[in-house]
């Protein structure tokens, strides 16, 4: 479970990015948390990786206060959380296979266990035919799935995704929202922010509305009974 008490963000220039948010997210949810550029929809997705500190209040991550978790504790975090970015931010010198492998060794896995969780995380993305294609030879949308593959290929119970959409057209935008909800059948807690009504109108799902920091609407079938 997250669970987030009068969680605050100011930056370092004073910018209030995050404003007294208080939520609850189970383990297994599936939530899209929307609102306009600038919102504080990263701010939020940040406090929960610990890539951003909270300047106040309590964040609980599966049981764990991680407001003031010192910097040798932070890997542990991570490695509960899968992260998916708008920009992919895959490696352009390293085939599909190695962008996700070289995560896995990244943590000391040893090579069999890269080898099979590296493929299996692509075959549930359906890329286990591209395994030696580079970047570029990728569309926009296979790109973001061998994102996803990474983010998912050493077992995460968390996965966070910040404008996962934002670069794709919108049938790429919908199969990997698709990708994700199939992620969250599989037990998964998924959080994914996005600025896209669009894509979310008739989704079954709990929507979070952020807006100048704050929470403005926390509705369980946001979107579903307006479409
Ligand atoms: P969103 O993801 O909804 O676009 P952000 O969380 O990125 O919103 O930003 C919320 C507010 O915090 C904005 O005013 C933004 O400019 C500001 N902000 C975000 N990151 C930083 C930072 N590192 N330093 C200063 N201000 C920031
Ligand atoms: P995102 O919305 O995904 O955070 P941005 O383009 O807003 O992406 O931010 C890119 C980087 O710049 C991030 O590290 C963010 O924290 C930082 N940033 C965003 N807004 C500001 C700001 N107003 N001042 C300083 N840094 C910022």
């Amino acid at each position: 479970m997250i669970e987030f008490t009068n969680v605050s963000k100011k930056y370092a220039n004073g910018v209030i990015g995050l404003h007294n948010i208080n939520i609850q997210i189970e383990s297994g949810e599936f939530l899209f948390v929307i609102g306009p550029s600038g919102a504080g929809k990263s701010s939020f997705l940040k406090m929960i990786n610990c890539q951003e500190k909270a300047t106040g209040g309590e964040i609980k991550v599966n049981g764990i206060e991680i407001t003031r978790l010192s910097r040798f504790k932070i890997p542990k975090l991570r490695r509960q959380i899968g992260v998916v970015f708008q920009d992919f931010k895959l490696l352009k010198k390293m085939t599909v296979y190695q962008n996700v492998a070289f995560a896995l060794e990244a943590i000391g896995l040893p090579k069999e266990e890269v080898r099979q969780k590296a493929l299996d995380a692509l075959t549930l993305v359906g890329l286990e035919g591209k395994l030696l294609f580079y970047p570029n030879q990728l569309s926009g949308g296979e790109q973001q799935r061998v994102a996803i593959a990474r983010a998912i290929a050493n077992n995460p119970d968390i996965i966070i995704a910040d404008e996962p959409t934002g670069n794709l057209d919108p049938d790429n935008s919908i199969q990997i929202v698709n990708i994700l909800k199939e992620l969250n059948k599989q037990g998964k807690t998924v959080i994914m922010a996005t600025h896209d009504h669009e894509l979310i109108f008739g989704q079954d799902c709990r929507v979070v509305t952020i807006d100048h920091g704050t929470i403005f609407s926390d509705e369980v079938r946001g979107y579903y009974e307006n479409n």
